[in-house]
């Protein structure tokens, strides 16, 4: 107890800080780091030249290709290197779009980088279902069964919501495909589930996977997209012909390996357990405080969202922000602008959106770090309303 306090003062007076900000992007290891300087500044080589050096290059940029197939459990398809998920969901999406009578699902509680992307199809004329999420947070399998058909090309959904945690049935969404819509093939977005939770593309059934290296302590402006077979998608960039003819474009070999260090340093299973523990440490500091209600969706372990009665989310956010906790907006940032979907989605209402803050844990985070955070919020909040009085 007497740590915690004398942690609370040192962030009070600006010593050190509280990064519950996760799922916005992850400390990058230092090991990456010094991977990502040797190749940047010893094998600088271009991958795609004759030399000796470029063929070593690679041949490491494969093995970076291996590691990831790996981690994803999949035991046919290679890994399109990309810049992030951005671009893996926009070439999955993009990239699948076929000249006929065809059909595209969605969710309505897809990220931004698919759920723009599938609205520029549909103002492209292009026929676009977006599903509704259930009170779970998670995509309403019984509304999906009814937009899918023979004429389903895509369907698109997260694997892990950024906002909420919640996490999709994929297995029971790709089942539904094969009974309805078997044409189709099935894309997940995994950049909060990818080395954070278990999970196996072959498990899953899944035909395309979009992940992005800086969610998992990697560098930033990489990432994969996981493809099962190289015939189910078009480029949507022309050049040199890189990465299978998908992505061309000389390859960020720096960071693609700095991910690969990142890849193997990390045990999913044992990191999953150690930040359920902290995101349970967290909430025991919050229990029983009037007027903080904490939305867990049961799902993911790394995402929580908390909602503050009378007070909004970025009025809270700011103030912690001063007293070194940084926690997300979330669904809270877009309430202010549009109303937010997501949130909306499930049935929370304009004010509550506006409450809430998304709080996102990492595995190296430690007990008192947690704990002292779920103080500081607590002494935040009543500090905040004892100003509206
Ligand atoms: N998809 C989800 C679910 C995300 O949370 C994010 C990042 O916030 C992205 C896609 C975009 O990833 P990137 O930053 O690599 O483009």
């Amino acid at each position: 107890m007497c740590q915690v306090f004398i942690k609370i003062y040192g962030f009070l007076k600006g010593e050190s800080m509280i990064f519950l900000d996760n799922a916005g992007t992850t400390k990058m290891f230092d090991e990456c780091g010094a991977t990502y300087t040797h190749f940047a500044c010893e094998e600088f080589f271009n991958p795609s030249a004759v030399s000796r050096e470029s063929a070593r290059v690679h041949s490491e940029i494969e093995s970076a290709r291996r590691v990831c197939l790996k981690k994803l459990g999949a035991l046919t398809g290679t890994v399109i290197f990309t810049s992030g998920a951005t671009e893996s969901n926009n070439l999955a999406i993009k990239g699948s779009k076929k000249n006929g009578d065809f059909e595209y699902v969605f969710s309505y509680g897809e990220h931004p980088s698919v759920f723009n992307v599938a609205r520029s199809l549909e103002l492209s004329g292009q026929k676009v279902h977006f599903v509704d999420l259930n009170e779970a947070g998670k995509v309403d399998t019984e509304k999906l069964k009814e937009v899918l058909s023979p004429k389903t090309r895509l369907i698109s959904i997260m694997l892990v919501s950024n906002e909420t945690g919640a996490i999709n049935d994929v297995k029971e969404i790709v089942a539904l495909k094969n009974q309805y819509a078997p044409r189709a093939v099935v894309h997940i977005d995994a950049v909060q589930g990818f080395m954070k939770i278990p999970f196996s593309v072959e498990d899953l059934g899944v035909d395309m996977v979009s992940f992005s290296a800086h969610k998992f302590h990697g560098p930033k402006g990489v990432g994969g997209l996981y493809v099962r077979n190289l015939n189910l998608i078009k480029n949507i960039v022309d050049g040199g012909g890189q990465e299978y003819n998908l992505r061309s474009g000389t390859e960020n070999v720096p960071a693609i390996m700095a991910m690969k260090t990142a890849l193997e340093k990390i045990d999913v299973k044992e990191n999953f357990k150690r930040t359920a523990h902290l995101k349970e440490v967290f909430n025991e500091t919050l229990e029983n405080c009037e007027g903080i209600k904490i939305l867990d969706f049961g799902g993911s372990p790394y995402i929580e969202v908390l909602l503050f009665s009378c007070v909004k989310g970025e009025t809270m956010l700011h103030a912690l922000d001063e007293k070194g906790v940084i926690v997300g907006l979330g669904s809270a940032c877009s309430a202010k602008k549009a109303g937010n979907r997501i949130l909306e989605n499930i049935g929370y209402n304009k004010e509550e959106i506006i409450s809430s803050v998304r709080i996102s844990f990492n595995a190296y985070m430690t007990e008192d770090e947690v704990k002292s955070a779920g103080e500081i919020i607590k002494k935040t909040y009543a500090e905040m309303l004892e100003r509206l009085k």
